[in-house]
């Protein structure tokens, strides 16, 4: 048995006849550039998270870059960031001349350790960028309560987190919703992925939402009349399309994903050298990426391999050591939490078309390795 990382073929077999009808009618129409498609399902995004607003951007990366720059995330100014999380997280505040200040995780969740957060606020701290990694939301009370107190804006970074949701004050609500701005990625292989890059923006803030719109327009209000200087990043009418399609089946694939997960806990419970993810009471999870934390990780990693299962490490290298933020000054040590995780965690196929007997096969593998 082969079983695959990621694959998605099978679902676009499913519903090929649905795919293929909503890209021909694309191409027949000729609309390619912010086309019918794109105003749907930005409408479509806002009904399924509740989101008061949202414009749909080139990749998920472009989507953090417009609300950094539109929240001041530059020139100097410092944003708090995991160090554990992938690049585009801290590359947006350093693009734009901004400082990414890193902060360690917590060792159950991966996510952003608040404690630590608030050690490195300072006078010229401007914002807080939590990521929702994995599989459930950051600790947004903790983070709000930064904010208020620091009055610090909140750019979330919800490119993993499409579909989960925190209980915040007593209502329950989608990630990306609680900070000024939040952000998904539409990344193939995300909970929510298209047939290429696509991203977008949300916001409950109507001014906010109106300088989105009009940067990724190259900072225009009206054609050729440029009140910023924007970028070109619009969300492909076809991959729009492609992604209503997928929207329509979203619900059933997170099940699907809980199922999977579900399977994986029961057959690796016992497995002493194996750690499975934890779930903090307050949050809806999805299953993004399955992630265990084992020991002897790169045997295992080469075992698995050996028997043609597909794997994947978020993250091998803590953004503190990563060569192009050498000049932010950090060393080796100075974040262990995230040091440790990127020696040990490792990431098992998950998506929702994989089988039981894909899973049960992945799970008597791991065992078999640490029987040897
Ligand atoms: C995928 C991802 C992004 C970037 O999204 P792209 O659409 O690939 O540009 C940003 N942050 C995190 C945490 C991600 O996982």
């Amino acid at each position: 048995m082969k079983v695959p990382f990621y694959d998605a073929t099978r679902e676009y077999k499913l519903y090929k006849a649905q795919f293929d009808k909503a890209i021909s009618d694309v191409v027949s129409s000729g609309a390619f550039i912010l086309g019918k498609e794109v105003q749907d399902f930005e409408e479509s995004i806002c009904k399924y998270t509740g989101a008061k607003y949202a414009v749909s951007v080139a990749n998920g990366s472009d989507a953090l870059l417009i609300a950094s720059d539109i929240l001041g995330y530059k020139n100097g100014a410092e944003v708090i960031t995991p160090v554990f999380t992938f690049f585009a997280s801290a590359s947006c505040i350093a693009r734009l001349n901004g400082k990414p200040i890193f902060c360690d995780v917590d060792e159950d969740t991966f996510n952003m350790n608040m404690k630590d957060a608030e050690n490195r606020i300072t006078n010229k701290t401007a914002g807080i960028l939590p990521v929702h990694l994995f599989l459930q939301t950051a600790d947004m009370k903790a983070c709000m309560e930064l904010a208020q107190k620091h009055r610090l804006t909140i750019l979330e970074d919800a490119a993993e987190a499409f579909g989960m949701r925190t209980n915040y004050k007593g209502n329950d609500l989608h990630a990306g919703l609680i900070g000024d701005f939040g952000i998904f990625s539409f990344f193939p292989t995300k909970t929510l992925g298209a047939y290429g890059d696509a991203g977008m923006i949300i916001t409950n803030n109507e001014e906010l939402y109106n300088k989105a719109l009009s940067y990724r327009t190259h900072g225009s209000t009206k054609r050729y009349y440029h009140d910023y200087v924007g970028c070109n990043s619009r969300l492909d009418t076809l991959q729009a399309a492609v992604l209503n399609v997928k929207l329509s089946h979203i619900d059933n694939a997170i099940q699907n994903r809980a199922k999977i997960a579900a399977q994986y806990r029961e057959l690796l419970k016992n497995v002493s050298e194996i750690k499975l993810p934890v779930v903090i009471d307050n949050n809806k999870e999805v299953n993004y990426v399955f992630c265990i934390k084992a020991e002897n990780r790169d045997s295992l990693e080469n075992y698995l391999k050996s028997k043609e299962i597909g794997t994947s490490i978020y993250y091998p290298v803590p953004l503190h050591l990563q060569k192009c933020f050498e000049y932010l000054g950090y060393k080796k040590g100075d974040f262990p939490v995230s040091e440790k995780l990127s020696k040990t965690v490792l990431a098992l196929p998950m998506f929702p078309e994989l089988t039981e007997d894909e899973v049960s096969f992945v799970c008597e593998t791991i065992k078999e390795f640490y029987r040897k």
